[in-house]
């Protein structure tokens, strides 16, 4: 069905603020040479704010689309961006 499909493609994903509530990080991955790095939430948020672009309602899967800069390995613009779990010590 073409709507699902536009629907699929438009998915925004999990709002960002909902890895903030369970102290999640941001890692961002580049697509040509799989290098990452993992930023604070509150770092990412901040720049979407101040750029005017986004923000904690910004998505996982659309931040990807909003990222500026480029890789500090091989200089690619492409990212994938997902959540980066930091604190699983704290399950004890
Ligand atoms: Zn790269």
């Amino acid at each position: 069905m073409v709507r699902a499909a536009v629907a699929d493609a438009l998915d925004p994903g999990v709002p960002l603020a909902q890895f903030q509530r369970v102290g999640a990080g941001v890692r961002l991955t580049c697509r040509d040479c799989l290098f990452h790095a993992d930023l604070p939430l509150e770092v990412v948020i901040t720049r979407l704010e101040a750029r005017g672009v986004g923000g904690a309602h910004t998505g996982i899967v659309e931040l990807a689309g909003l990222v500026r800069g480029s890789c500090a390995h091989c200089g690619g613009r492409r990212f994938v961006t997902a959540p980066a779990f930091h604190n699983r010590a704290a399950s004890a």
